[in-house]
Order: structure tokens, then sequence, then C-alpha cells
């Protein structure tokens, strides 16, 4: 399983992205790779906790009719129910610890640039699905994730223990991971390891304590009142519109928090039917940000106490729906030391902390199984890009790739020598 292979399965991938929840052909192609090499496959629909998916809103027969055209794999396709998704378990049959791998597969909103000198253009892998493209590297993600499965598989016989692959839908929007981490798979898992590619660090680099994770609540609030004639009968209805203008402007006067940075936004508001009605339906769009944990769950307890006093104020119903959640992320000391040794002897150049800066569910999966007395960690592996993360101009040194997967293989090597 050489780098010529990570570049091949890089380039596939690269060429049909798939949006969060619609990753059919990516999964389908994933489980086939990991059942070949003799893996116990879980798709989505066992993998997620249905009730904590958010953010999804998809045309599953559509998506699945698109993903069939661009190649998935025809009996995997069918096996996939509603959701995407898919673990590979490695079991050695001998007793041992229970390791964990997670890469992330979806695509972002962005249109790839057509323009000749953008490598994938110039090699003949640009994005297939306009206005969609692999603009954060999770093309990288899966094809390190294929490799590892391949290389500890065929040493399947000098290892003890299990080796969980995961393959997580909906990063983006930190929709997916959940409903992973609720999914129950990571329950006995002792160590757990996933990496993002090239965030502030380059080809060469690995970053083993990347820092400042934002925690995030996406949300849309509903307020549902009664719809009824502005002339004749006006006090027979209940105004949404009006509880969301209320709201709208309380919530963006909640107090700052003394302990850090917050955030909140409003981004959107659709309400109302026509002049002369009383508005029976506005839906508000926003955001909360925070640098812990405890401080975005302080704005968003106040977007909840703002939504309730509004929609009481004009007699109207609310709901919330969460639409995509990160928390903090820390990573477990214990896991360091060793890793970093395994990367010094790979020759990259080991940075402690560095400032994530962005936002991450895998802080659910990470904290799944520290909860349970297990270690993880989230590592950045270095990658030279040729334009920021979700840029239409947007590409990866695919060299690095190679060594990324080594480290990931020495490592759990080590702890599950038998
Ligand atoms: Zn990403």
């Amino acid at each position: 399983m050489d780098s010529a292979h990570l570049s091949r399965w890089r380039r596939d991938l690269h060429q049909a992205p798939e949006a969060a929840w619609c990753e059919y052909r990516t999964t389908s192609l994933i489980a086939r790779h990991l059942s070949d090499l003799g893996l116990t496959i879980t798709l989505g629909d066992e993998l997620l906790s249905a009730p904590h998916v958010m953010g999804r809103d998809i045309d599953v027969a559509r998506e699945k009719a698109r993903a069939l055209h661009q190649g998935a794999d025809p009996h995997w396709l069918d096996s996939i129910g509603e959701l995407t998704g898919v673990m590979g378990e490695l079991n050695t049959g001998r007793p041992g610890p229970v390791l964990a791998f997670r890469f992330d597969m979806d695509a972002v909103e962005v249109g790839e640039s057509p323009q000749e000198t953008h490598f994938p253009v110039k090699e003949g892998f640009v994005s297939r699905n306009q206005g969609w493209m692999h603009a954060c590297g999770h093309d990288g993600h899966v094809a390190m994730g294929l490799a590892l499965a391949s290389r500890l598989a065929s040493r399947r016989e000098q290892l003890c223990g299990r080796i969980k692959f995961l393959f997580q839908p909906a990063e983006e929007g930190c929709r997916g991971g959940k409903a992973l981490a609720a999914g129950g798979s990571l329950d006995d898992v002792d160590a757990l390891l996933t990496l993002h590619l090239g965030i502030h660090a380059q080809s060469g680099e690995l970053v083993i304590n990347p820092t400042d994770f934002l925690c995030s609540t996406k949300f849309d609030l509903h307020f549902l009142g009664t719809a009824s004639h502005a002339g004749l009968e006006p006090n027979a209805g209940a105004n949404a519109l009006a509880a969301a203008c209320m709201a709208t402007t309380a919530l963006l006067g909640i107090p700052r928090h003394r302990d850090g940075m917050t955030r909140i936004n409003i981004g959107q508001l659709n309400a109302g039917s026509g002049r002369n009605v009383i508005p029976d339906l506005a839906i508000l769009r926003g955001e909360t940000r925070g640098a812990s944990s405890a401080l975005n769950d302080y704005m968003f307890a106040h977007v909840q106490h703002i939504a309730e006093g509004c929609a009481r104020a004009h007699g109207v119903d609310f709901h919330i729906i969460k639409q995509g959640e990160a928390i903090g992320l820390t990573n477990s000391a214990t896991l360091l030391p060793a890793l970093t040794q395994l990367a010094a002897e790979l020759g990259l150049t080991v940075i402690g902390e560095r400032p994530f800066g962005a936002s991450e569910d895998a802080g659910f999966l990470l904290e799944q199984v520290q909860s349970h007395g297990g270690e993880a960690a989230y590592l950045v592996l270095g990658a030279n890009l040729t334009a920021p993360h979700h840029h239409a101009c947007f590409d990866f040194d695919e060299a690095v790739l190679e060594r990324g997967v080594t480290l990931l293989e020495r490592w759990a090597q080590a702890r599950l020598r038998s």
C-alpha cells in the first residue's frame, strides 16, 4: 500500500465530492474496501444515533441515484439505509486493547477553481459535482484511513486486540460527530486517534496538541403563531414575526462573558406570507460560539430563555432545532510522549501546542472515549497548501499522506503487539 495508492484514492474521492449526509458513494466504496480486507462492517443506520443527527435535510433517493451514476458500489449502496458513515472492525481474535481511528469524509459547498494552474484541473481529477469541492482535505483523510486499514489488516497475525476504523459523515457544520459519539461504537475504546490535514502546519510538521477549538451551537429558532386578517380581526392572531424581531434584538444584546470570547449571530430571518395577514410563522437562523464549552453553553442558555420570553410575550409557540454543535477538545496527555517519539523517528518536526482556531465535532468523540476512561487525541498533520481551507483553489501536498499513515500504523503496532 504505497503512496501511489494513496494519491489514486484521494483523487478518485476528490472528483466526486459529496455534501454532508450525502456521502453514499464514499461510504459504499469504503465499505467494499474494508469488507474485502475481512473487517466487520457497520453502516450508518446502526453506527449513528439517529436522535443526535443534526442539520440533515436531503433527498435520499436522488443522492443514491447520483452516487450510483458516479461509481458507487451497487451492493454496498443497496445495503446503506438512510444514514451515511461506516465502521470497519479488525478483530485479531486475541485479547487486547481496543483502538479506534476516525476519518471524516464530506466535502464543502465551494465551486472548485477551473484554472489550468489548479493541480486537480491539470491532473484531471477536478470536482464533477458543481458547487461542491473537497476543499478541506477530507478526501486525503479517507485515503489515509483506507491505507491504514489495509496495512494493519495485512499484519493482523502479529497483533492483538481490536481496531475500529470509523468513517464519519457530516463534519462540515459540525453535524455528524455527536451522532457518531452517541452511537455506542466508542464505548469500549481504549484509545482513539483522529487528525486533520494542513491546519496552520506545513509539510513535515505534526501538531501534537492543537488548542483553541471554538465551541459552537448552530440553531434554527421557529416561532409558531396564529394567522388572522390584519384589518378585520388582528386581535385573533398571534404574531410570530413580532416575536422574532423582539428575539433578534434581545439575542444580539446577550451580555458578553468576562471569562473569554463569546459570539452570537442571527444570520437569517424569514417570516410571514402577505401584507394583510398576521404572520403565523417566523424562522431565525443563528449560531453561538465560545472559547470554551462553558462559554458557549452560557450563550446558548440565554438563547433559550430569550426565545421562551419572546414567545410568551406575543402568545406564540417556539421550537429550537440544533443544526450543528461543536464542543471543546483536550488531548489525553498520556498519549503524547509515544506519538512524539514515533513522529520524530519518522523525521517529522513535532510542534507541541498551536492554536487551531476553528470548530471540530471530533470533540464529542474524544469526550466519549475519555469519559469511559480511555485516551484520545486529535493531531494536525502538516501539509503545504495552495490556498486556505474552503477556498476554490485549495489543494494540499499529497506527499504527506504516506508518512501520516505510517505514523498511525506504527502507533497501533506498538500498542497491539501480541
Ligand atoms: Zn475539515
